[in-house]
């Protein structure tokens, strides 16, 4: 297996997902507001951002920043501070 699908097969590795702050129920994340709020206390807030521009998702918050917040990062270069 070559070194490029292993680092695309780490995005799907669902570790991550079980670290989430946004899985727990009990919190309100009706609003974008909300859900931003418990990004904050989220552990995996750079695999989640990096997992959702590297799926183009269009809806909802992840990694703390909002569908607009991540399109706004995307047209500065994304994440790579090397493309700014
Ligand atoms: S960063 Fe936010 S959207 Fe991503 S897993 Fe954590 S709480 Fe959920």
């Amino acid at each position: 297996m070559s070194p490029d699908l292993l680092s695309g097969l780490a995005w799907t590795d669902p570790a991550w997902m079980s670290r989430a702050a946004c899985t727990d129920a009990t919190q309100d994340a009706s609003t974008d507001e909300a859900a931003v709020a418990i990004c904050r206390q989220c552990q995996v807030v750079e695999p989640c951002l990096s997992f959702a521009l590297s799926r183009d998702e269009t809806d909802g918050v992840w990694g703390g920043l909002t569908p607009d917040d991540r399109r706004l990062l995307k047209s500065l270069g994304g994440l790579d501070p090397h493309t700014r």
